[in-house]
C-alpha cells in the first residue's frame, strides 16, 4: 500500500466556515493585510502554528474528567511525574503552563549579565528569555542550515567545531549551561542526529557545563533518528528517546507540541539543588509544585498525550502528510526548504516571487494571496518577522531568508484538506509573476510582525 492513511477516525467534528472570496477580502482589509489580525472564524485552513493547535484523543478527553484538582499532592501530578520520569529518566519533574515559563524560571536562576548560553539555534522565546536576564544567546547552527535547497539528513545539528572553539575561548564561569534544540525549530524544524548530540554532550561535560535539551519536538526528532540515522532503524522509539535525554542533565519542554495538548509545559532535571531553586521560583510565578501553572485535568491530558506521541503509526502518518504536501508543491513548481521537516513545510518565497525584492515583503505577499484564494492562513518567516528598519529611509532591511511556513497542527487536517492547499498553490503558480509587494504603514518597535499594518504596493 502506498497511501499512509490517518491512523484515527473522527468522533467529534468542528465545523469549518467556508467563506467567499468577497468575505475574505473584507476580513483582510479589516486586518490591515496582517493575517495575525484575522478572526480565526474567517480562516478555513489554519496553518499558522503547530503549537497548542492539535486534537486530543478519546483517552485524553477521558483523562480530563479524571483530573485531580487538589491544590497540593494532586494525583494527576504524580501520574505526569511518572510518565515524564519513564520517558526522560530525569528525577525532578516540574509542571509549568507552557515552554516559556520553564525558560523564565531556568534562565532566571542561571542567566545574568556577562553569561553566554550556546545552542544549535535558539527558538525566539528562548533567546528573548535568556537576553532578558542580560545573558547572551549564542547560535551555532551548521552553515548549510541557512541554504534552503541544501539537502542533508540532519540539518538541525550543532556545528561541533564552532561549539568546540566557543568552549575553548569562553571561561567556564561565563557558561551557566549549554542547550541543544530538538528538532531545531528556527532552521525549519530540522532534526539533530544522535551522533551529534553525543558529541555535544561530551563537549559540554568535558567543560563541566550542565546540558539541557529544549525538547518541544523530541518525538519527531526521534522519528527522524530511526528513519535516517545509521544503526537506529531497528530500535524502538522509546529507547531512542531515552538515550537522547540521557545525554543531557535536564530538559525544557513546551507540551503544546509533542505533548499533544493545547496548553502545558515541563521542566525536568537530575540536579536536586537546582530543582529546588526552580520550585521556589515556580511558587512565585506559576503555582504550587504539584500543579505549576496547570489545572489537574491539564496534567492528566498531558500524561496521556506523552503516552501516545511515540506511536509509530502516528509519527509515520504525520511525516507522510508533510512529505505529501512538500512533494506536491515541488511538482507544482513551488520551491520549498529541503528536506521537508515534519511539523511544517516551508516555501522559499524569495525564490518563488523573484520580482518582489525582499524589502517589499515577498513572504507576506504570498501569505495574503493564499488567504484570498483559499482561506489558508500561513505565516511569514522573513523580512516582516525578522528584518530590521533602515533609519534613513524607514524601509525594511531584509532578513537572511524570506520563507512562508505552512505549519501542520497535529491530528487536525486530513489529506483532502492538504489537497485543497495544493490546488490553491497550483492555481497560484500561474499568476505568481503578477504578484506585487507590500509596504509597512505602521509598526511596533519590537516583534512588529504580530501587529504591523500593511498596504499593497
Ligand atoms: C514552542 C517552543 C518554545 C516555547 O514554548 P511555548 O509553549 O510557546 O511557550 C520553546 N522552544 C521551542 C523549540 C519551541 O518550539
Amino acid at each position: 500500500m502506498k497511501t499512509i492513511i490517518e491512523p484515527f477516525r473522527i468522533k467529534t467534528v468542528e465545523p469549518l466556515r467556508i467563506t467567499s472570496r468577497e468575505e475574505r477580502e473584507r476580513a483582510l482589509k479589516q486586518a490591515h493585510f496582517n493575517l495575525f489580525g484575522l478572526k480565526a472564524r474567517d480562516v478555513i485552513i489554519d496553518l499558522l502554528t503547530d503549537s497548542g493547535t492539535g486534537a486530543m484523543s478519546t483517552r485524553q478527553w477521558a483523562a480530563l474528567m479524571m483530573g485531580d484538582e487538589s491544590y497540593a499532592g494532586s494525583e494527576s501530578f504524580f501520574e505526569l511525574e511518572q510518565v515524564v520520569r519513564d520517558l526522560t529518566g530525569y528525577r525532578h519533574v516540574i509542571p509549568v503552563h507552557q515552554g516559556r515559563a520553564a525558560e523564565r524560571i531556568l534562565f532566571g536562576i542561571l542567566g545574568a549579565e556577562g553569561k553566554k548560553i550556546p545552542n544549535n539555534t535558539h527558538f525566539d522565546t528562548t533567546k528573548a528569555n535568556i537576553e532578558f536576564t542580560g545573558a547572551k544567546a549564542v547560535d551555532l547552527p551548521l552553515a548549510q542550515a541557512l541554504e534552503p535547497s541544501a539537502e542533508a539528513p540532519f540539518k538541525g545539528n550543532m556545528d561541533l567545531e564552532a561549539l568546540e572553539s566557543f568552549l575553548e575561548e569562553t571561561p567556564k564561569e561565563e557558561i551557566p549551561l549549554g542547550l541543544a534544540t530538538v528538532t531545531n525549530n528556527t532552521v525549519g524544524g530540522q532534526p539533530v542526529s544522535l551522533a551529534n548530540l553525543r558529541e555535544v554532550s561530551r563537549l559540554y561535560r568535558a567543560k563541566g557545563v550542565p546540558f539541557f535539551l529544549d525538547a518541544a519536538r523530541f518525538a519527531e526528532n526521534a522519528w527522524f533518528i530511526k528513519q535516517r540515522e545509521e544503526g537506529h532503524a531497528d530500535r524502538g522509539l522509546e529507547e531512542i528517546v531515552r538515550e537522547l535525554f540521557s545525554l543531557a542533565d535536564g530538559c525544557l519542554i513546551s507540551a503544546k507540541k509533542d505533548g499533544l495538548v493545547n496548553i502545558g509545559g515541563i521542566l525536568a532535571m537530575n540536579d536536586g539543588e537546582l530543582a529546588q531553586r526552580c520550585r521556589d521560583l515556580l511558587i512565585l510565578t506559576e503555582g504550587f509544585p504539584t500543579y505549576g501553572g496547570l489545572a489537574g485535568r491539564d496534567m492528566a491530558a498531558l500524561a496521556q498525550g506523552l503516552r501516545e506521541v511515540l506511536d509509530p503509526d502516528y509519527l509515520s502518518y504525520r511525516h507522510a502528510s508533510a512529505r505529501y504536501l512538500a512533494e506536491a508543491l515541488e511538482r507544482a513548481g513551488v520551491p520549498t526548504v529541503k528536506p521537508a521537516g515534519i511539523h511544517a513545510v516551508y516555501v522559499d518565497a524569495r525564490a518563488f516571487l523573484p520580482q518582489i525584492p525582499p524589502e517589499e515583503l515577498p513572504g507576506q505577499s504570498l501569505c495574503v494571496e493564499l488567504y484570498l484564494r483559499g482561506g489558508i492562513r500561513a505565516v511569514e518567516i522573513g523580512t516582516l518577522m525578522f528584518g530590521g528598519t533602515d533609519p534613513a529611509t524607514g524601509r525594511p532591511t531584509p532578513s537572511e531568508l524570506d520563507l512562508v511556513r505552512l505549519t501542520l497542527p497535529r491530528r487536525v487536517y486530513t489529506q483532502s484538506h492538504f489537497d485543497w492547499v495544493i490546488e490553491v498553490f497550483e492555481d497560484l503558480v500561474r499568476d505568481a509573476p503578477a504578484l506585487r509587494g507590500y509596504r509597512i504603514v505602521r509598526e511596533a518597535p519590537f516583534l512588529r510582525a504580530f501587529t504591523a499594518r500593511l498596504e499593497p504596493l
